[in-house]
C-alpha cells in the first residue's frame, strides 16, 4: 500500500549539495509519541491503577469536555490526591507500564549511537510520567528533550499537571499541536546550526497526524500497525496520493524500527 523511497538518494543527494568543508555527517532526529508507542498503554488511565477502588467515580469521568483532555486529567489528579495516595506508590505504578515490544532494544540503540541520532519524545501526556518512567528503564540517555504537558508535585503530594502551550492550530487538542512543537525545535536547532538529515516521526495517535503531514521528502513518518495513525494515513493517501512526502513505514515492534534506523546511520 505504502510506497519505499530508495533509502541512499537524501544522502547523496546531501553530499552533492554541500561545499566539501561543510560534508560533515548530519543527523538524524527520531521523534517519539509516547502512550501506546514507547508504552503500551495510555498512561493517563494506567494511573487509576493507584487508587483504592482502581476505578474513578461517574461524576469524574462524565466531566471531560472533548478536546480538554489536560483539564480532565488535572481534575483526575486532584481526586487521586484527595484519595490519600501517596507519590511513591503513584510512581510504583507508573513504572510498572509495560513498554510496547522491542522499544527497550530501540532506545538502548538511540543511546549507544548519539553521534547520529537525536531523540525527542512530543506526548500529551505529562512530564511527571514521563519521567518516571524513563528513569526507571535507566534510558533517560536516549532522550535529548522531552516536550510535554509540565506536571509538578505539590507539597501535599498531588500532582499538578497544566497545558503544554497555546497554538492557533485547528486540527489539534487546544493545549498541544505536535506540529508546532516539531517545528519550533527545527527552528531552534537551526538556529544553533543543528540541520537533520532526516526526521523519523514514531506514534499512533489522532495528535500525531499533524506533524506528520509536516514532514519533507527524505523524512520517515512510522504509523504503529493498526491504530489511528495508520488508519489516517492510508485515509489522506486514499484521496490524494500527493498528500504526503515522507515515506511511510508502518510498524508493529519496535525492533523493525531498529532494523530500519540501523541501515539507515550505517
Ligand atoms: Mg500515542
Ligand atoms: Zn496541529
Amino acid at each position: 500500500m505504502f510506497c519505499v523511497a530508495g533509502k541512499c538518494r537524501s544522502r547523496i543527494i546531501n553530499s552533492l549539495r554541500l561545499p566539501l568543508q561543510f560534508q560533515r555527517r548530519m543527523k538524524t532526529l527520531v521523534v517519539f509519541d509516547f502512550d501506546y508507542t514507547i508504552v503500551d498503554d495510555n498512561s493517563d488511565t494506567w494511573v487509576i491503577r493507584s487508587t483504592p477502588e482502581q476505578t474513578l467515580p461517574d461524576w469524574l469521568k462524565k466531566s471531560y469536555e472533548r478536546g480538554r483532555w489536560t483539564e480532565y486529567m488535572a481534575r483526575v489528579l486532584t481526586y487521586i490526591g484527595d484519595q490519600s495516595v501517596q507519590p511513591g506508590h503513584m510512581r510504583a505504578v507508573m513504572e510498572s507500564i509495560p513498554f510496547t515490544d522491542g522499544m527497550i532494544e530501540l532506545l538502548t540503540f538511540i543511546s549507544e549511537n548519539k553521534k547520529d541520532i537525536d531523540c525527542i519524545i512530543i506526548s500529551d501526556s505529562n512530564s511527571v510520567f514521563i519521567d518516571w518512567v524513563l528513569h526507571a528503564s535507566g534510558l533517560k540517555s536516549a532522550i535529548d528533550d522531552v516536550f510535554t504537558n509540565p506536571a509538578s508535585i505539590d507539597a501535599r503530594g498531588y500532582v499538578n499537571v497544566r497545558c503544554f502551550h497555546a497554538h492557533d492550530c485547528q486540527q489539534c487538542p487546544v493545549n498541544l499541536c505536535k506540529r508546532r512543537v516539531l517545528h519550533d525545535f527545527r527552528e531552534k536547532q537551526a538556529q544553533a546550526d543543528v540541520h537533520y538529515e532526516r526526521i523519523c516521526y514514531i506514534g499512533d495517535g489522532g495528535n500525531d497526524f499533524c506533524p506528520v503531514r509536516e514532514l519533507k521528502e527524505g523524512d520517515i513518518a512510522m504509523p504503529r500497525k493498526g491504530f489511528t495513525l495508520e488508519k489516517l494515513l492510508c485515509k489522506a493517501i486514499s484521496e490524494d496520493s500527493e498528500a504526503l512526502h515522507a515515506k511511510i513505514m508502518p510498524w508493529a515492534s519496535g525492533n523493525e524500527i531498529l532494523r530500519e534506523l540501523t541501515a539507515l546511520i550505517e
